[in-house]
């Protein structure tokens, strides 16, 4: 019997299913890897929208996860056997994005600026069609499908006591959380504010957390909000509350504000909330976005006389990996990812799976390919 690989499609909106398609072919540079846990990312929205973003299509779909090398090309530096983490994408390794360590979401290899005039997936061998295209190879790029090919240089080995469960929060969870925190420079004793919060904002509390800064959660969603008191945040406001800025400086103190905001929703209610919930010179990091929709702000008021640093996000930096995996080998972080991660259901449910994404009665939901 021939070798085949059981991928997940989403061949219209609210309908998932499973196809075999060949067994991935690999050239030097890449290895596969056979995927013990797939976490879902935009895939419940795809679900419901089937709208996707450029990188993903019907048949294309996943870009976290952990699993088992289980065939190498020559000269590789990794072992049949080896427990990894794959990291997105198919970076360039040469411009100065991937040579400074930074995100390779962002390599100049993925043309951002061309989207307009419209971008062939399949051409952007930075991106996850590339991967199946360099290795002439009909399927593997992807994560949600049994077998994934994973580029040398976008994996990394995990410590034998750290178990795929707890890896498995390394991408677009703990992982964006942990490089979020890093560049927005968030320190012990910081008032830390997170809006918007699904399992981008779990991530962003449980790596500030970790720093040992209090974190302040503005939301309102009940599952949610009990998940990030059992984390232990400081406070949740309800930003609706007409009191809600009093309820948070209350807790900033004389400095009027948090030192930090993390906008994981991309909803202009909960961006303007962290706008009004920071301090003079404060800094916010949008992680969440929803598609290509504008925002409007006033240069003067919003940013120049309020000194206010705005930058977003949604990847791992390079220069992160390992701290990020020092990070999840600690027994609080680990407690926290248990908390997140509410759900997992064998890649045959993943209907099931979207569902409870879609009703946001849920932390990171891991999806199992092998089931
Ligand atoms: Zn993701
Ligand atoms: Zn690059």
């Amino acid at each position: 019997m021939t070798k085949t690989n059981t991928v997940l499609t989403i061949p219209s909106p609210m309908e998932a299913g499973l196809k075999e398609k060949p067994y991935p072919t690999i050239i030097p540079g890449f290895v596969i890897v056979d995927v013990a846990i797939a976490p879902v990312c935009n895939e419940s929205r795809i679900y419901r929208d089937h709208q996707f973003e450029w990188h993903d299509s019907p048949e294309h779909l996943g870009h976290e996860g952990v699993g088992t090398i289980v065939e190498t090309a020559d000269g590789s530096k990794y072992e049949v056997g080896d427990r990894v983490i794959i990291f997105q994408g198919n970076s360039c390794q040469a411009c100065f994005v991937c040579t400074t360590g930074l995100s390779p979401t962002h390599c100049l290899g993925i043309p951002y600026e061309g989207f307009d005039e419209g971008m062939a997936p399949q051409d952007v061998t930075a991106g996850l069609l590339g991967i199946e295209k360099v290795n002439g190879s009909e399927s593997g790029g992807f994560g949600m499908q049994r077998y994934r090919i994973a580029p040398e240089h976008m994996i990394m080995k995990l410590p034998d006591e750290l178990s795929f469960e707890h890896a498995a929060a390394g991408n677009c969870t703990v992982g964006v959380g942990y490089t979020a925190n890093e560049e927005a420079g968030v320190k012990a004793g910081d008032v830390v504010i997170v809006g918007g919060v699904g399992f981008i904002g779990l991530g962003m509390i449980t790596a500030a957390l970790h720093r040992n800064a209090t974190v302040v959660v503005l939301g309102r969603q009940p599952y949610r909000m009990d998940l990030c008191r059992q984390m232990g945040v400081a406070a949740i406001i309800d930003p609706d509350d007409d009191d809600w800025l009093e309820q948070l400086h209350a807790i900033t103190g004389d400095r009027r504000g948090a030192d930090v905001a993390f906008e994981c929703s991309g909803a202009p209610y909960y961006l303007d909330k962290c706008f009004e919930g920071l301090r003079r010179y404060g800094t916010l990091f949008s992680a969440g976005h929803a598609g290509s929709q504008k925002y409007s702000l006033s240069i003067l008021n919003d940013l120049i006389d309020r000194h206010i640093h705005w930058t977003g996000g949604h990847d791992v930096r390079f220069r992160d990996r390992s701290g990020l995996i020092r990070m999840m080998l600690d027994p609080a972080v680990q407690r926290n990812i248990e908390i997140l991660n509410t759900h997992s259901f064998p890649m045959s449910e993943a209907s099931e799976a979207f569902e409870v994404g879609l009703s946001k009665n849920c932390g990171k939901i891991y999806l199992r390919p092998a089931e």
